[in-house]
């Protein structure tokens, strides 16, 4: 009888993409996923640590898991991800139950470590400092992968950040920034596009300031080959190029780094998406510099003017802090008034939370009210959502390619599916579709959140081969 596993998922899209990798070496190992903690024999939280409560909620679980654990024989708990990397040895002491505990430079050991855990007495806790320089353990694409949707996936380009974000943990758990070779990246999309995937989504904390490294690496080797940095703007040309892809999306980009060949190259190549994440953060200077982000308010809308001359019909989305350490009433007018300039289609929107390690953390002589901030959070979601309103309002009429992704979770005979520009679209075709399928749909209303239209066209069938997990290399 095959050992059941299920991995729980905390945070960002890569930590995503690492559940995916865990998912297929355990699958790998012959364990079984399956859909609820009663049924499993192996629990994986893979665990987040950017916001203040993720230590609160990660302890509470492994407080209900100790229950869960001693209900059956053989159970085991594995802790990764950004949690695990920073509390280390602190998961273990304070919750001696787990099995397992591993960080976010060891994903191609999960397997290993959970085999390892079944003979041990005592929990048994990996965590590396840094990434190990080789591809393989960095970039974990030969490893096997359990992807939750089989017609799109995370294609990871870069790891780690060299940025010092005042409020952010994030270069603390994944380390300096590292790029993954050019050729590995274009052959890890090929092999996916065979798979009858039809969207990638490029993957990194930074992703436009990818290849930077590269070239240092291969100047410090003596290797003057590489004399051009490898630039993002011709990653986006050439995974455009490849064949069975469609749609190519990327997450996420520093308005620091943003350059005009990322924007010529997104105009230029059909299958990259006409939508930018680009985070803002807050609208005043004098926060920006407190955060080190590394631009101004005006530079960030010339550059974002400028994407919007060079690429037709583009959808912006943003992260906005409201109350970072110090920020005035000035301050914050100010970030509504580039809330409002900049007229975003989606803003995801967060009250500053202190992370313990960051420098921000330390400002506590500067932290805002409460309700002071959480006023001004409730100006702001406003601001947003009126734009994100009046710019679905314009879509009404337009015809507009459909990624269909299921039945909708409000009302399962209505389908749901995303627009290129990312947008949530619901619409009731003739017939139900597969998922993965591509159509085309009239927009009839625009909300906040999301667009509703009617079936126009259908355009294609999903090819994927619903076997999954995939060797990917
Ligand atoms: S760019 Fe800043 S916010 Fe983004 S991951 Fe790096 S340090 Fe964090």
């Amino acid at each position: 009888m095959s050992r059941t596993y299920i991995v729980r998922t905390y945070g960002c899209q890569m930590n995503e993409h690492d559940s995916e990798r865990i998912a297929g070496l355990l699958e790998a190992d012959g364990l079984v996923r399956v859909a609820s903690e009663a049924e499993a024999d192996v629990v994986v939280l893979n665990t987040c640590c950017i916001r203040e409560n993720a230590d609160n909620k990660l302890y509470g679980n492994l407080g209900h898991l100790k229950t869960w654990k001693g209900e059956r024989e053989g159970r085991q708990i594995v802790v990764s991800g950004c949690l695990a990397q920073k509390d280390q040895e602190l998961v273990a002491q304070r919750a001696g139950h787990v099995d397992v505990v591993m960080g976010t430079h060891n994903v191609h050991r999960a397997a290993e470590l959970l085999a390892q855990a079944r003979t041990s007495d005592r929990p048994i806790t990996e965590i590396l400092t840094e990434a190990v320089v080789d591809d393989q353990a960095m970039f974990p694409s030969a490893l096997p992968a359990r992807r939750e949707t089989s017609y799109n996936a995370w294609v990871t380009i870069q790891i780690g950040c060299d940025n010092n974000c005042a409020f952010c943990i994030v270069p603390a758990v994944r380390g300096v920034e590292m790029s993954r070779p050019y050729a590995e990246i274009l052959d890890e999309v090929a092999h996916l596009a065979t798979e009858g995937v039809t969207e990638v989504t490029l993957l990194g904390q930074n992703v436009n300031s990818y290849g930077r490294d590269l070239q240092i690496t291969a100047r410090q080797a003596g290797d003057d080959s590489v004399r051009l940095r490898p630039l993002f703007s011709d990653l986006l040309r050439d995974v455009g190029a490849v064949d069975g892809i469609r749609r190519v999306r990327y997450t996420s980009p520093h308005p620091k780094d943003m350059r005009p060949e990322t924007f010529a190259a997104m105009a230029a190549t059909p299958e990259v998406c006409e939508h930018l994440h680009y985070p803002l953060q807050s609208g005043s200077d004098r926060v920006l510099a407190l955060m080190h982000r590394g631009y101004t308010a005006e530079r960030y809308l010339e550059r974002l003017a400028e994407a919007r001359r060079t690429i037709d019909d583009l959808a912006v989305s943003t992260d906005i802090i409201v109350g970072f350490p110090g920020e005035t009433e000035v301050d914050f007018e100010q970030t509504l008034e580039v809330a409002a300039a900049a007229e975003y289609d989606y803003a995801y929107t967060f009250l500053f939370s202190p992370r313990e390690g960051t420098e921000a953390a330390a400002m506590t002589a500067d932290f805002v009210d409460a309700a002071v901030a959480g006023e001004r959070f409730q100006r702001l979601r406003l601001v947003v959502e009126r734009a994100a309103l009046r710019r679905h309002e314009a879509r009404v009429g337009r015809i507009e390619e459909v990624l269909v992704e299921g039945p909708s979770k409000r009302d399962p005979s209505v389908m749901s599916g995303r627009t290129r520009q990312n947008k949530l679209v619901h619409f009731t075709p003739p017939r139900p579709l597969r998922t993965g399928s591509y159509a085309t749909v009239e927009i009839t209303r625009g909300a906040p959140h999301f667009l509703e239209g009617q079936f126009v066209e259908f355009i294609s069938e999903p090819t994927h081969k619903l076997r999954i997990p995939v060797a990917a290399l």
